[in-house]
């Protein structure tokens, strides 16, 4: 049987596959109780989470029964760690929840880390620190491990280490057939392929063999400046960051902060551009490099210094508060002095907009080498990434305004878009590439017969 409508939560096959799964495996929470209530929070509020039940899978055998029970029934299953990246409502869905595969060993002296399902960055950034180790995690300690490598993953050190899923050695993954696999360059090197960037199409991730190359330290942090300096420093980080060495990481950022406490008090309530920056050689060179940035103003804050690996969240600063947002994202081809312009003109202080961030990741470097595999984006120069508030009343607003960027933006743009930062209709053609897509699509109906994981829909229907 091959699954191919959505299920109604109420529906029979609905009740069979809960009723088979509270038979079968150890915690199966329902709707209207406190398991199903905190395993489907989320980090977005505006995607709220309603699937038929939640797995809270304790192995990797509780994971294959509840693929092989909801085959059985004719329903899908969704993949949670931790709500940072959920995209769709999951409605008709069983959703296993990884929270409980917690496992996380360090050998130092294989410079490797085995990390459970629902470990976050931040618990194998601390268990690998004391080493002088670090995993090349993303901007948020607080993303999960399995979510973020499915998707490529890149971060602070994306230029000097490339893409985070490059470090992957091996998953230990339930592949939709409901069968335990190892998946490495040598043990399903297909799978192994589609599982770098192609997020939960394939199977649920139950555990990860990351390699953990050595930086105890890095000189970096951001400089936050000023609305009056916005013009400057943009048109300035456009030439200068296209002539920084791969040792060096940066983003530059206009945000429109709340007038909240979370937000620290030389920046509440004011329209800021930030310039992150992470130098992974010596700080002295590092340090000379940045001096043109921090020539072009005098900065709110300036946070860059050398810091222990162990505080890499700090760049970016991400929020911590789950809160109701409207995301978009594509890449650029080009930031040169008329994109700059443009960018300016577009989301420039002076300009209203209802975005909290819009971002522009430089990439490039290290990213580029690598593996083959289905993240499919490696050459693109830029990414842009948007962000508004946005509660129902205004997710219109927000999501029109993402389009006007976009739009401002689109003669220096390339099709495309990083699988982890993508959502929204049309996300997965502008994810994979069609020779991906067409790969993934046919490892989906190896690995998953009968289509029962949620996350292949796209590529299946
Ligand atoms: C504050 C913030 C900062 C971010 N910074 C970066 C960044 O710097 N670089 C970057 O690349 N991305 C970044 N992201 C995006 C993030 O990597 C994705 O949203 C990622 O999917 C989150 O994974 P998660 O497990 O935490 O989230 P979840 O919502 O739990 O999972 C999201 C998706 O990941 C997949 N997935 C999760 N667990 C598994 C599993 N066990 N097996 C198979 N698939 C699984 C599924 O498709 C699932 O729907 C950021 C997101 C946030 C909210």
């Amino acid at each position: 049987m091959t699954i191919t409508t959505p299920i109604d939560a109420g529906s029979r096959p609905a009740a069979d596959a809960v009723r088979a799964l509270t038979a079968a495996v150890t915690r199966v929470h329902t709707p209207g109780t406190e398991g199903y209530a905190r395993l489907t929070t989320t980090q977005n509020l505006a995607t709220p989470v309603q699937p038929v039940a939640v797995v809270e899978a304790t192995d990797a055998h509780e994971v294959a029964t509840t693929l092989r029970l909801a085959a059985e029934a004719g329903v899908r299953v969704a993949v949670q760690g931790t709500g940072h990246g959920v995209t769709e409502a999951m409605t008709g869905a069983v959703l296993v929840h990884t929270a409980a595969l917690d496992e996380l060993t360090v050998d130092p002296v294989r410079r490797r880390a085995r990390i459970g399902a629902g470990v976050r960055w931040s618990a194998v950034i601390e268990a690998a620190a004391p080493h002088g180790l670090a995993p090349v995690c993303g901007s948020s300690p607080h993303v999960g491990v399995a979510g973020f490598l499915t998707g490529g993953g890149v971060g602070p050190l994306a230029r000097s280490h490339g893409l985070s899923s490059d470090y992957v050695e091996a998953f230990e993954v339930v592949t939709g057939d409901g069968v335990v696999r190892r998946a490495s360059r040598t043990e399903h090197p297909d799978l192994f392929w589609g599982l770098r960037g192609g997020k939960g199409a394939l199977g649920i991730v139950t555990a990860v063999e990351l390699d953990l190359p050595p930086v105890a330290q890095v000189y970096g942090g951001a400089l936050w400046f000023a609305a009056e300096d916005a013009t400057p420093v943009v048109r300035t980080w456009g030439v200068w960051a296209d002539l920084l060495p791969a040792a060096a990481t940066t983003s530059l950022a206009v945000l429109r902060l709340p007038d909240l406490e979370l937000v620290p008090p030389p920046l509440r309530g004011r329209t800021v551009v930030c310039v992150r920056f992470v130098w992974t050689g010596d700080p002295d060179e590092g340090a000379e490099l940045l001096r043109a940035v921090r020539a072009v103003g005098q900065p709110l804050v300036d946070s860059v210094a050398v810091m222990p690996y162990a505080a890499i969240g700090a760049v970016h600063a991400d929020p911590e508060d789950p809160m109701p947002t409207s995301e978009s994202t594509f890449l650029l081809e080009d930031f040169g002095p008329e994109a700059v312009e443009r960018f300016l003109d577009l989301v420039g202080p002076h300009v209203p907009s209802p975005q909290l961030m819009v971002e522009v990741r430089q990439l490039g470097g290290k990213l580029r080498e690598g593996d083959d595999c289905a993240f499919a984006h490696r050459d693109a120069p830029y990414s842009v990434f948007t962000a508004g508030f946005a509660i129902p009343e205004t997710a219109d607003v927000v999501g029109g305004d993402a389009r006007r960027i976009a739009q401002g933006l689109a003669p220096w743009s390339r099709a495309g878009a990083m699988p982890n930062f993508s959502t929204g209709a049309g996300w997965l053609e502008r994810a994979y590439p069609a020779p991906v897509a067409a790969r993934l699509r046919e490892l989906s109906l190896t690995y998953d017969p009968a289509g029962v994981l949620l996350a292949a829909r796209g590529l299946r229907d």
